[in-house]
């Protein structure tokens, strides 16, 4: 027996437009292609078979984006959890601007898709602020250099003076601005999805887990709680949740991050101008960063800090300490109203992990924390392999073998890391 969960208390639930429910599945389906997950990585590749006239079943244990899909920061921008020097340093410059332009097609995607199927998941705000914590204008301005030259990605350089203009703070120095990203509401985008594969005949179950994937030769057989989905070929984007009844393999090469983010009440715009003069979207360069925006009803969506584990009772006031740390003009103004934590999937690499586990039987997840434009890229490549043939999952190949990463151990390496690096933007934050 499994217990399907409903939404965890967020600003996201309280503000969806229509929580429209799907129904559970109950009997047998038969179906081209059943894909397990309803977040962003599941119902995109959804969206892009139904796209390409496959018959489509996706079934999700919980809720459609009940997992990080529906509780992250709202932030669509550039690349991947591994950052693009690293992926040089990996795979090589050709390498990476090949997956360079798979990620800048599926940000595009993502607008094309919310105009196309008149999706309400605004207000989509275009331009995300990197910011600098620590002094070093000659680092900015190489990396931007990297991105314009080597990627074509249009990043411009932002003065000190500048920056502080719109974040009113002495923490930040100089910044890079990219034009080109952009904020959305996600959990309204996810349904959007879910409404779009609808449209086009394709079938959305919730509170419908797989529980285990029978091979019978002529194609698979996924079993639920209480149905079957008969099918040519399966798509697992089950994300950390992977249980290892379904893919021990998939299980196995992931670890989990907890990480948190916070809503403030509503604050009166006059004194909100006076610390966040800006709809752009925002994020710092420490390792350990703050990524934050302004909500249209006035409140200020702040995320922050990895954990072991889930949300620590008082992580509202954490979250809350942590926003007067960078904008102290605010205390006395302002109350965290909402508080939440969400579990990420990451790889060591930090990469995707995409590939084809047997035939038919494919994978698309291990996002990260940075996965909005990853799943759109994910589902774009392994819907259009499964309908055309095309090959340009292949390009995840190097990412794809997977290893053992850590088993129970996982957690607290990752946790070790987060330390050493905390540690190490402290030390870099004293030479300012
Ligand atoms: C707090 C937070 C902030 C973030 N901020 C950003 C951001 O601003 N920008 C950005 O790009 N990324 C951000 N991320 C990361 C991003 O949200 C994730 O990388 C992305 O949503 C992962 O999508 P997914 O579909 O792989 O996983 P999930 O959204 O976790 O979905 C997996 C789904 O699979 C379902 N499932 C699992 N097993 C089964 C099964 N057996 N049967 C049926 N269903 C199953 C689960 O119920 C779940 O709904 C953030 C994440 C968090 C947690």
């Amino acid at each position: 027996m499994t217990h399907a969960q409903n939404y965890i208390d967020t600003y996201y639930r309280d503000t969806l437009n229509a929580d429209k429910a799907r129904p559970a599945l109950e009997g047998d389906v038969q179906t081209d292609i059943c894909v397990v997950g309803g977040g962003l990585a599941g119902l995109s590749t959804a969206l892009g078979l139904a796209e390409r006239q496959k018959k489509t079943v996706l079934l999700e244990a919980n809720r459609i984006g009940w997992g990080a899909s529906g509780r992250n920061g709202g932030f669509v921008a550039k690349g991947y959890a591994q950052g693009y020097r690293q992926l040089v340093k990996a795979v090589g410059l050709p390498h990476t601007k090949e997956l360079h332009k798979l990620a800048t097609h599926g940000r595009a995607l993502i607008k094309k898709r919310i105009e196309n199927y008149k999706m309400d998941c605004g207000p989509v705000i275009d331009g995300v602020l990197g910011v600098s914590w620590n002094k070093n204008p000659q680092a900015v301005r190489e990396y931007i250099d990297f991105m314009r030259k080597d990627l074509n990605a249009p990043l411009e350089f932002w003065t000190e003076e500048q920056v502080r203009a719109v974040c009113k703070t002495q923490r930040y120095h100089e910044g890079f601005y990219s034009p080109e990203d952009y904020q959305f509401h996600p959990l309204n985008y996810a349904h959007g999805l879910a409404g779009a594969i609808e449209s086009h005949g394709g079938q959305v179950f919730e509170n419908t887990k797989a529980l285990r994937i029978e091979d019978n030769n002529a194609g698979y057989i996924v079993h639920t709680p209480a149905g079957r989905v008969i099918c040519d070929q399966v798509v697992l984007s089950c994300s950390i949740y992977i249980d290892g009844a379904l893919s021990a393999k998939l299980k196995y090469a992931a670890f989990p991050v907890y990480t948190f983010v916070m809503v403030t009440t509503p604050i009166p715009e006059d004194i909100l101008d006076g610390a966040l003069a800006t709809r752009y979207a925002i994020f710092d360069n420490r390792f350990a960063q703050d990524y934050y925006r302004r909500l249209e009803d006035g409140r200020i969506l702040w995320g922050g800090r990895v954990s072991l584990s889930a949300a620590p009772e008082d992580l509202a006031e954490i979250m809350l300490r942590d926003l007067l740390k960078v904008y102290p003009q605010l205390e006395g103004h302002v109350q965290a109203d909402y508080a939440w934590g969400g579990e990420l999937c990451y790889a060591p690499h930090k990469m995707p992990q995409i590939g084809e586990l047997k035939p038919g039987l494919w994978y698309n997840t291990c996002f990260g924390g940075h996965g909005l434009v990853p799943t759109s890229v994910g589902g774009d490549v392994v819907s259009s392999a499964i309908a055309e043939g095309d090959e340009r999952y292949k390009l995840f190949e190097p990412f794809s073998k997977l290893w053992f990463a850590g088993g129970p151990l996982s957690p607290y390496i990752a946790q070790s890391v987060y330390y050493a690096w905390r540690i190490r933007d402290f030390l870099r934050g004293l030479k300012n």
